[in-house]
C-alpha cells in the first residue's frame, strides 16, 4: 500500500465528540512522546500532518486522520506524562478508555514503546488492556536509529518478555529518521483496513 491521501479530520475529547464510525479504523497509542506522531508524519509522507511536539503532555485530543479515503488512523492522546494532577491522568485515560471499549469500527491498534528502554508499568497496563479486550495489536519498537542494528533483536526480546507479548504479535523495529519498518507497518495497516 502506499499512502496517497491523508487528511486530518477532527479532534476529540468526550465521547459525544467522536466522529461517525464509517470507516474501518486503526488506533495508536503509546507513552507521551514516544514519538507517535513522527511515525504518522513519516508513515503518511508528511511533515506536518500530526504535530511533533517539544511540550510532552500536551496532546489530550483524540485526532482522526483520513488515509486514502479508506481507513482512519486514531491517534490517542499519550499516557504516562508524570508532569501533571492525578485528576488530568484520569481524565486522559477514561479519553483513551472510553474510545477503545466502545468503537465497533476499531480494528486493531498499533501499540508503540521506545525501542530503548525496558516497558513502564503503564505500557505493560496497557497491553494487557489491549488483549484483554481481544484487539489485534502490532508493536512498533520507535526511535530504532539510536542503537545500533545489531542489537535490536536484544531489546526486541526485552520488550517481548517485559509485555509477555502473545507469539501472534508481531513486533516491529521503527524510526521516522530513517524510514526503517515503515514498508512493514504500512503492510500491516492494509491487512488490518481490509484492503
Ligand atoms: P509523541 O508525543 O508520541 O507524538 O512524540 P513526537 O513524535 O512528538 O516525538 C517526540 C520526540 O522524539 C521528538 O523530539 C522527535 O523528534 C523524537 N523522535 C520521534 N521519533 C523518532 C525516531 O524514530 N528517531 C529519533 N532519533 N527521534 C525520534
Amino acid at each position: 500500500m502506499r499512502i496517497q491521501q491523508a487528511e486530518f479530520v477532527t479532534s476529540a475529547m468526550r465521547r459525544e465528540q467522536l466522529p461517525r464510525e464509517e470507516l474501518p479504523e486503526i488506533a495508536l497509542v503509546g507513552r507521551s512522546n514516544v514519538g507517535k506522531s513522527s511515525l504518522i508524519n513519516k508513515i503518511c509522507n508528511r511533515t506536518g500532518l500530526a504535530r511533533v511536539s517539544r511540550h510532552p503532555g500536551r496532546t489530550r485530543t483524540i485526532n482522526f486522520y483520513r488515509i486514502n479515503r479508506a481507513f482512519f488512523l486514531v491517534d490517542l492522546p499519550g499516557y504516562g506524562f508524570a508532569r501533571v494532577s492525578d485528576q488530568m491522568k484520569r481524565q486522559w485515560a477514561g479519553t483513551i478508555e472510553s474510545y477503545l471499549k466502545n468503537r465497533s469500527v476499531l480494528r486493531a491498534v498499533l501499540h508503540i514503546v521506545d525501542i530503548r528502554h525496558p516497558p513502564t508499568e503503564d505500557d505493560v497496563q496497557m497491553y494487557h488492556w489491549l488483549k484483554h479486550y481481544n484487539y489485534s495489536t502490532l508493536i512498533v519498537a520507535t526511535k530504532a536509529d539510536k542503537i545500533s542494528k545489531g542489537k535490536w533483536p536484544q531489546y526486541i526480546s526485552q520488550i517481548r518478555r517485559i509485555l509477555v507479548v502473545k507469539e501472534e504479535d508481531k513486533i516491529i523495529p521503527f524510526s521516522a529518521k530513517t524510514g526503517q519498518g515503515k514498508q512493514e507497518i504500512l503492510r500491516e495497516l492494509a491487512k488490518y483496513a481490509g484492503l
